[in-house]
């Protein structure tokens, strides 16, 4: 496994060193808008400890982000008048993943509307 790297874009809006549009933060995990949104009110929710992805995760981390995901998956489905929901995480560059800190997608979905690319 890569080491975690403390310059990945992530980490720098953890710091507030680059801006992003917060929707959501508590001790542990910080929300954000993602900056190329598949869905209206597509969103990403990060741990706030150093952890390159899921395989990296300790189970505190694991259960303080789910906690979040839960938690907006019910708010922006009520927010965007969302008839379901799609969470999605990708793990290594093999796996999908580009920003290697940690995060979850929560995208609200309507019947009929598909992701855009
Ligand atoms: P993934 O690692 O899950 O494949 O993709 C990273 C996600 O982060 C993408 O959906 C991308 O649009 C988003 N993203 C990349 N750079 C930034 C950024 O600087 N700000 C925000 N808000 N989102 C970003």
């Amino acid at each position: 496994m890569t080491a975690y790297d403390p310059e990945n874009i992530f980490a720098k809006i953890l710091r507030g060193e680059i801006p992003s549009t917060r929707v959501y933060e508590d001790e542990d995990t910080l929300a954000f808008m993602d900056i190329m949104p598949r869905a209206d009110g597509h969103l990403l929710v990060i741990p706030k400890t150093p952890c390159r992805n899921v395989l990296d995760a300790t189970p505190e981390q694991l259960a303080a982000v789910m906690t979040t995901v839960q938690k907006l998956a019910r708010a922006v489905m009520r927010a965007f008048d969302a008839e379901g929901v799609t969470i999605q995480q990708f793990n290594e560059a093999a796996g999908g993943q580009e920003v290697f800190h940690l995060h979850f997608h929560v995208l609200p979905r309507h019947e009929g509307v598909s992701l855009r690319p």
